[in-house]
């Protein structure tokens, strides 16, 4: 029996869910509001494209913390090394980054697009763009903005998160479900930053600056990373990585306190060794500049958090310069959505229970994990389970 299947959502979860299905022979029309496919994964590429991590299967799974156990049995049967082969399989060598991540050698998005489509296309995909969906009609129909409706057997949805709207994913399907009775756990940030109090003088001159393989410590988790001074306050990978928590103890209290240590790979007592030697008649940037090799970035976020006249213990307020995290910046730029359609709403096939024979994909479910790959292998992993279970469900699939 060959029915139909409609993917709603042209990104990585959608297109993958394409591919499995149609690659088993079924008849898949992909439906996409915008005028092109995979806008916010070429934007992804813009970054590099991080497609997994090379880490240990067991501490990749623990990335997705309360998420884990929902998402392990599809990242077991769409794995990291299953990604990377895929890649490699449409002509896009990869490599392992020094932080064991995973990119494309061409640390582009668009190669592999292509060829993926192209694939898709050669697989029988019908592809059809500017069609907006807004929700069902009383006969069960799909119903597209303009009027245009489609009747398919099977529906995946992969709307997507509700970050950076104007690339398609603008979470306004969760109105739609919400009307179809479907739990959802609120949208919030994920991986985006956070707004500072800087000072006007620090903003003007660091805005844009990175501070390089510092550490990062909120309550008991430490975190070594990159991050980034915004305009607005501060970003970036390290960040990224504790945001969860971050969010949380803003909701609480207002604000949060992170402990920038910049020199991280020294003890307190090796830089405290460095800096015990004679100023002469060096200025304290200088003699920071020299004897601890500060960037002029530095030694104004010491100044930011400790004040103009620095501590005596000049070791001590290098290894913790507490900032304080006043807000969570919007939605419209975090890299990824918190929230969404929630697991108990889903059954273990990932079919919506309030509307059978509509599955979810990608980041739309709830499920948040920081940048490192952890985003596109859940996206592809819950996009193929979804199509694979669809074909178990036939006689004759998988
Ligand atoms: C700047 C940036 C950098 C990133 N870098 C990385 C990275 O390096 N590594 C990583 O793992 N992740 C990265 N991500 C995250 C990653 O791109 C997303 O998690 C991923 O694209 C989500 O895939 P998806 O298929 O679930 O949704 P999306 O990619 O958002 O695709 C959903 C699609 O559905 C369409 N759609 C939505 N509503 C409708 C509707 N009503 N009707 C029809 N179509 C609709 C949208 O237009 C969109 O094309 C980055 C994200 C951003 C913003």
């Amino acid at each position: 029996m060959n029915e139909t299947i409609a993917v709603i959502g042209g990104g990585p979860a959608g297109l993958m869910a394409a591919e499995v299905l149609s690659g088993a022979g079924r008849t898949v029309t992909v439906y996409e509001r915008m005028p092109s496919l995979g806008r916010k994964f070429l934007m992804a590429g813009r970054g590099g494209l991080n497609l997994t991590h090379s880490e240990d299967f067991r501490a990749f799974v623990g990335r997705y913390g309360p998420a884990a156990e929902h998402l392990r049995r599809r990242l077991e049967a769409f794995t990291p090394a299953d990604l990377t082969a895929w890649a490699e399989g449409l002509g896009q060598p990869t490599f392992v980054g020094s932080s064991g991540r995973v990119f494309p050698r061409t640390l582009k998005a668009s190669p592999l697009l292509r060829a993926w489509l192209a694939r898709l296309d050669r697989q029988g995909v019908t592809f059809r763009t500017r069609m907006d969906w807004r929700g069902w009609n009383a006969a069960g129909e799909l119903v597209f903005a303009g009027g245009e409706t489609a009747r398919p057997d099977v529906t995946i949805l992969a709307l997507g998160g509700a970050s950076w709207a104007k690339l398609g994913s603008d979470g306004a399907w969760a109105q739609t479900l919400a009307e179809e009775g479907v739990a959802l756990a609120p949208f919030e940030p994920a991986n985006g930053g956070f707004t500072v109090d800087w000072s006007p003088m620090f903003r003007e001159r660091f805005a844009g600056q990175p501070l390089k393989a510092i550490a990062l410590s909120h309550g008991r988790r430490t975190l070594r990373g990159e991050a980034v001074v915004a305009a607005y306050g501060i970003e970036g990978g390290a960040v990224y990585a504790l945001s969860a928590d971050l969010r949380a103890a803003i909701a609480q209290a207002g604000s949060a306190t992170v402990e920038i240590d910049l020199r991280p790979g020294l003890t307190r007592e090796q830089l405290a060794a460095r800096l015990d030697r004679p100023r002469g008649g060096q200025s304290t940037a200088t003699f920071l500049r020299k004897a601890a090799k500060l960037s002029p970035l530095e030694i104004g976020l010491l100044r930011e958090a400790h004040g103009v006249a620095l501590p005596a213990d000049l070791a001590a307020a290098i290894k913790r310069v507490p900032i304080r995290l006043t807000g969570t910046q919007g939605l419209a730029r975090a890299i990824s959505t918190a929230g969404g359609v929630r697991f108990d709403a889903v059954d273990e096939n990932l079919m919506l229970k309030a509307r059978p024979g509509v599955y979810v994909a990608g980041e739309m479910l709830d499920w948040e994990a920081p940048t490192g790959g952890y985003l596109l292998q859940a996206c592809f992993a819950t996009g193929a389970a979804a199509a694979r279970a669809i074909l178990a469900r036939q006689p004759g699939g998988e």
